[in-house]
C-alpha cells in the first residue's frame, strides 16, 4: 500500500533526525558531567530569558496576543487540508511549483531531482528546522551537490561536524574559543592569525558567506508561516544571511511543514509581534522576508514549495497531543525548563529538543521509537507559562507518559492498584496491611519498579482518615 500525504503515518525510521542512539536518561548523564556545557547553557538561557521578559513586560495586551496565537492556530488544525490546497492554487497562480511529500523520504528525493535539475552541485541554505528533521544535507551530499548553511550559529555546527542543540541558537553549547577552533580547522580561506574576538569571527564567517552567495545559483530554505489567501512565504531571521538566500539565486527550493500554513494575512500581526520577543527577546526581528511565486525580473526566477508532512497527520489524528503543532518554534520553552538548562540539547536525540521536542518527536516518530522523552520534565510548568501560543506542554507530556511502553511489572501493578482502590473494602484492608508493613519496617521495600530507588515512599500514617472519621 502506498502512503499518500494527509494519511496519519509516523515519520519513516533509518532517515532524518527524530530518533537518538540511545535513552534520555544515559545521554543526559553524559551532559550533566560536562562542566563547560553547562556553564555555556546556563549563561545563555539566562540572558535570553532575561532580554525576552524584559520586551514581553512592555506588551499590556501580551495574554491576548497569546490567546490569539492559540485560537489561530487551533482554527488552523480544525481545517488543515482546505487551507493547505488554498495555499498550493495561490502559489500556482503565481508562477510557483507546489510539491507534496509524505515523509522525509520523499522531500529528499523531490528537492535533490529539483537541485540536479538545475546543474548545481553547491546550494545555499537558510536555517531551517525541516530539512534537518529530515536530514537533507546528508541527502544532497550522498547525491555530489554540496549544501552550505548561511545562519553562523548553523555554520559553526556544520563546520565543527557537530549537531545543533537549540532551535534558536544551535550552537549554544559552544564558546568563542572552540568557534575559533572550528573556523581555524575548516573554513576555506581563513585567515591563520584569526582572534576569539567576536567581531573578528564574524568578519570572518561574513567574508566567506558573502563569497558563496555571490557564487551559488541555488538556495533552500524553511518557511516560518505559508499564508493561504495569498500564496506569500515568510521567513524571519537575524542575520541578513536569510534575505540573501531568499533574492539573490535563480532557483528557490522552499521545504515547508504543513502545519506552518495561516489562513490570512492579518493573522501575521499576532505571529509578528509574538514570535520575537519569545525567541530572542527583540521588539521585531531585523529581517522578515516574504514572497509570493515569481516575480519576474526580481529574486529567484524558479521557486518550488515542498509540503512536508512526516508524522505530522499522525499528531493532527490525536486530540490529545496535536496543540504540539501549533508551535512557532520560538524556543522559549528551552529557555524556562529546567532540564534542558543542564542536558543541553544533544541528550533529546532529536532536532527537536526541550520541552517540545519531548512531545512532538515522540508523536512524529510514534511514541515507541522515543519513549523516553515524555518523562525528561519534571512537570513544573514553566514551559507551559512562556510559550507564545499556550501549548500545555505538561498534560501532552502526561498523555504521552500513558501511550509509552511500560513494564510489565509496572503496568500488572497499576491494574491491581486500580482494582483495590475501586473496591473500598479492599482498600481498607490494603491500608492496614501497609500500616503492618510500617510497623515492620519494610518502609519502600518491595516496591515494583525501583521506584523507592529515585523517590521516597512517604511515612504511613499513624491514624487513616478512615479510622479518624470512624472514632467520630
Ligand atoms: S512549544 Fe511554544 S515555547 Fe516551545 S518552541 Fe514552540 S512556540 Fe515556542
Amino acid at each position: 500500500m502506498t502512503t499518500f500525504l494527509g494519511m496519519p503515518a509516523t515519520s519513516p525510521r533509518g532517515v532524518g533526525h527524530l530518533r537518538g542512539d540511545e535513552p534520555f536518561p544515559v545521554a543526559a548523564h553524559r551532559a550533566l558531567a560536562d562542566d563547560q556545557l553547562r556553564r555555556n547553557l546556563r549563561h545563555a538561557t539566562t540572558t535570553i530569558r532575561g532580554k525576552s521578559g524584559r520586551v514581553i513586560a512592555e506588551l499590556p495586551d501580551w495574554q491576548e496576543l497569546r490567546s490569539a496565537g492559540s485560537a489561530i492556530k487551533a482554527d488552523v488544525m480544525s481545517r488543515l487540508p482546505s487551507l493547505l490546497e488554498e495555499l498550493e492554487a495561490r502559489v500556482v497562480e503565481r508562477g510557483g511549483v507546489v510539491h507534496w511529500a509524505a515523509d522525509a523520504n520523499e522531500a529528499n528525493a523531490i528537492v535533490t531531482g529539483l537541485v540536479k535539475q538545475t546543474g548545481s552541485d553547491r546550494v545555499i541554505k537558510v536555517k531551517s528546522m525541516a530539512t534537518q528533521e529530515i536530514a537533507l544535507n546528508e541527502a544532497l551530499e550522498a547525491a555530489g551537490i554540496q549544501a552550505v548553511e548561511t545562519d553562523l550559529a548553523e555554520l559553526i555546527v556544520q563546520l565543527g561536524n557537530d549537531k545543533p542543540s537549540h532551535i534558536l541558537v544551535p550552537a549554544i553549547h559552544r564558546n568563542r574559543s572552540e568557534i575559533r577552533e572550528i573556523f581555524l580547522a575548516a573554513m576555506p580561506g581563513v585567515d591563520p592569525a584569526l582572534t576569539d574576538d567576536p567581531p573578528v569571527l564574524a568578519a570572518a564567517a561574513r567574508k566567506y558567506l558573502r563569497e558563496t552567495f555571490l557564487s551559488t545559483t541555488v538556495a533552500i530554505s524553511g518557511a516560518n508561516f505559508g499564508i493561504a489567501e495569498t500564496g506569500t512565504l515568510a521567513v524571519v531571521e537575524s542575520e541578513g544571511n536569510g534575505r540573501m538566500c531568499l533574492t539573490l539565486p535563480e532557483t528557490l527550493i522552499t521545504v515547508m511543514g504543513i502545519e506552518k500554513v495561516v489562513p490570512t494575512w492579518q493573522d501575521l500581526e499576532v505571529f509578528l509581534q509574538l514570535l520575537p520577543r519569545a525567541s530572542t527577546g527583540e521588539r521585531m526581528n531585523p529581517y522578515t522576508t516574504m514572497w509570493t511565486g515569481v516575480t519576474p525580473g526580481d529574486g529567484p526566477q524558479n521557486f518550488h514549495l515542498v509540503l512536508l508532512d512526516n508524522g505530522r497527520s499522525a499528531v493532527l489524528a490525536d486530540e490529545a497531543g496535536r496543540s504540539a503543532l501549533h508551535c512557532i518554534r520560538c524556543s522559549a520553552c528551552l529557555n524556562v525548563c529546567p532540564v534542558y538548562e543542564r542536558t543541553g540539547g544533544h541528550a533529546y536525540g532529536s532536532v527537536y529538543p526541550g520541552p517540545i521536542g519531548a512531545v512532538l518527536s515522540p508523536q512524529l516518530t510514534g511514541v515507541e521509537d522515543n519513549a523516553s522523552l515524555p518523562f525528561a520534565s519534571s512537570l513544573c510548568g514553566a514551559c507551559f507559562d512562556a510559550c507564545p501560543v499556550k501549548i500545555d506542554i505538561p498534560s501532552i507530556l502526561v498523555h504521552l507518559r500513558n501511550k509509552a511502553p511500560h513494564k510489565a511489572a509496572e503496568r500488572a501493578a497499576m491494574r491491581v492498584a486500580a482494582y483495590t482502590m475501586d473496591r473500598p473494602e479492599l482498600y481498607a484492608r490494603a491500608q492496614r496491611a501497609a500500616k503492618l508493613a510500617r510497623i515492620a519496617g519494610r518502609r519502600g521495600r518491595g516496591l515494583p519498579l525501583g521506584w523507592n530507588e529515585a523517590r521516597d515512599l512517604p511515612e504511613i500514617p499513624e491514624q487513616t482518615f478512615r479510622d479518624w472519621w470512624a472514632s467520630r
